[in-house]
């Protein structure tokens, strides 16, 4: 197989062939693609402009937050997927899962948990995708701040409206939908 200008790219591996979890996908293995990804690699910026360092030093209604924790807090996205769609983020300026502590990583864990029992009494949704986008590359918003996404589902929440119009349809209010989640969350 060739890249566009002609380089050799060597073989196409079968993922069948490996010694883990196969998948249906091949993998076509690039590593002097490194040095070019490594290069346009985006400065990420510091805590001073970080919205998720700034929003614990504003009130509960102008960051959105429904919690505080010890190490973590919950406060809900600006830009939600759906109503309801919180997420859980150590107080602490790091990038990625593994440079959280084991204290903040149980808070997340558990602040989940809370968050999910919450969701289910107040929003009645019928299921959650959860998870976290580790670098921008995969699709993390805000790369260098580590946050948990908690996302309501229903069974009838997708429509046409993301697929053809680049635009998502969301119900309710972020404020009305801050209160509703923050009255509901139990005392610790
Ligand atoms: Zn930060």
């Amino acid at each position: 197989m060739r890249d566009y200008d002609g380089t050799e790219l060597g073989n196409v591996e079968n993922a069948a062939s490996f010694a883990a979890v196969p998948d249906a996908f091949q993998r076509l293995w690039t590593p002097y693609r490194i040095a070019y990804i490594k290069a346009n690699s985006e400065q990420e910026p510091t805590g001073d402009d970080c919205p998720f360092c700034t929003a614990p030093t504003l009130s509960d209604e102008q960051a959105l937050i429904v919690h505080r924790g010890t190490h973590a807090y919950v406060l809900l996205n600006l830009y939600p997927y759906n109503s309801g769609h919180v997420l859980v983020c150590p107080y602490r300026h790091v990038a990625t899962y593994d440079e959280a502590t084991d204290a903040e990583v149980a808070e997340i864990g558990r602040l989940t948990q809370v968050a999910m029992r919450v969701l289910t009494e107040t929003a009645q949704c019928h299921g959650f995708n959860i998870g976290m986008n580790q670098g921008r590359i995969a699709g993390a918003g805000v790369a260098e701040h580590l946050h948990q996404h908690i996302v309501p589902r229903w069974a009838l929440d997708s429509n046409f409206f993301p697929i053809v119009a680049g635009t998502k349809a969301v119900p309710r209010l972020l404020g009305e939908v801050r209160e509703e989640i923050a009255n509901a969350w139990p005392a610790a």
